[in-house]
């Protein structure tokens, strides 16, 4: 297969800081669009990825995968949505087997053949390469697999919506979260910040749970009604019992029972962030109240479109800082010292 090399930032080991490197993307097949990249968010996952917090991590890594907007520079000949010159987006996947029980649910996500994500799995088009994200200046991805961005929105905004957007949005959309719900959205980082303002867009009373009280204007500002401060015993008692739903984005391994505490009788925490062992959590704490406890990962394709197509009419978007490729390694120890607001995203004008 004929390929082009690009230029892209990515982690040769673990230990080491993201550096320029060379990569290979595939030519345009008969299916395939090729995508100038004009903007990448920057997600956690990337630098779980890059530091191989969850193993599994193949190097080189180029990370980036999960928030990819840019502009159609070139489509194959079997291409029917996109044309040259469309403003489009990639997130987490870039394939799947389309013919299993979840990938006929429009949940690509959970393909029982596995998944491709956009960096760090097995590349299907060059023999033994990983598939590279999105701190890279183009990327080559079958249409299936790419969002139409509405144009009124701003495009840097939008980037983080491809991951960090559709990661809260599906939990409160399969959850069914309804107009007068009281939602809990825990930690205010890029995940949280989206939960919130889908929350309060889909009519919520939405509660900011945060572990730092000085982020409660902000989280007020984005759409918060309330702001509880998960340290203060006492405002965690008062709101004991009294949540619909609650989305935690706490993105490590934390104690449970405090936050299960605040659910309602049959109600539900969502876990979306931490993808590592939890502290053991007592069975009580769900038993009374026959609450649950349920996870989510990402969106399927068509889940993901919708979500973008409500962004397009409530005009919502992400609250970034723009920095430089060049600045990413300064960004992974902002993000993982937690201070971001509420996420950084590469105008990758400074790669090219
Ligand atoms: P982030 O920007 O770092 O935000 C996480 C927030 O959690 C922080 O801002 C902080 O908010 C809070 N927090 C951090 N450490 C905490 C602790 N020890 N105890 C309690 N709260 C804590 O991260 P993100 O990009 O939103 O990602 C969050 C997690 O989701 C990551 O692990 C990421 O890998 C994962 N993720 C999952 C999916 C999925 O599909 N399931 C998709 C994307 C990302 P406060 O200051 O407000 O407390
Ligand atoms: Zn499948």
């Amino acid at each position: 297969m004929a390929t082009t090399t690009v230029k892209a930032y990515g982690a040769t080991a673990s230990t080491e800081d993201l550096k320029p490197l060379d990569i290979e993307r595939r030519s345009v097949g008969t299916d395939d669009v090729k995508i100038d990249i004009t903007y990448c968010g920057v997600c956690h996952s990337d630098i779980h990825t890059a530091r191989n917090d969850w193993k599994g991590s193949t190097y080189p890594v180029v990370p980036g995968g999960h928030e990819i907007i840019g502009r159609v520079v070139e489509v194959g000949n079997g291409v029917s949505n996109y044309k040259v010159g469309d403003l489009v987006g990639v997130g987490c996947l870039v394939d799947s087997c389309q013919t299993c029980s979840s990938c006929e649910q429009d949940l690509e996500q959970f393909c029982e053949k596995g998944a491709t994500w956009t960096y760090n799995s097995p590349d299907k088009h060059i023999e033994g390469a990983q598939t590279y994200g999105g701190y890279s200046t183009s990327v080559v991805v079958d249409e299936k697999f790419v969002l139409s961005i509405p144009e009124n929105l701003d495009e840097a905004g939008t980037a983080p919506l491809l991951c960090a957007g559709i990661t809260t949005w599906s939990p409160l959309s399969h959850w069914k979260v309804k107009k007068g719900d009281k939602v809990g959205v825990i930690g205010l980082g890029g995940l949280g910040h989206m939960g919130v303002k889908f929350a309060h867009a889909l009519g919520a009373h939405v509660v900011m749970i945060t572990t730092s009280p000085e982020k409660g204007k902000d989280a007020k500002r984005l759409g918060a009604h309330e702001v509880l401060v998960s340290k203060d015993a006492e405002d965690m008692k008062k709101h004991q019992g009294s949540f619909d739903f609650i989305l935690n984005t706490i993105p490590v391994g934390h104690e449970m029972d405090p936050y299960l505490g605040l659910l309602k009788i049959d109600s539900t925490m969502v876990l979306v962030g931490a993808v590592e062992p939890l502290k053991p959590f007592h069975g009580g704490s769900v038993i009374g109240g026959r609450k649950r406890i349920a996870g989510s990962l990402i969106g399927g394709i068509k889940e993901t479109q919708e979500m973008l197509d409500f962004c397009g009419e409530h005009n919502i978007t992400s609250d970034i800082e723009i920095i430089d490729m060049q600045d990413i390694n300064k960004a992974y120890e902002r993000v993982t010292s937690n201070d971001v607001k509420y996420r950084f995203v590469i105008d990758m004008k400074s790669l090219k």
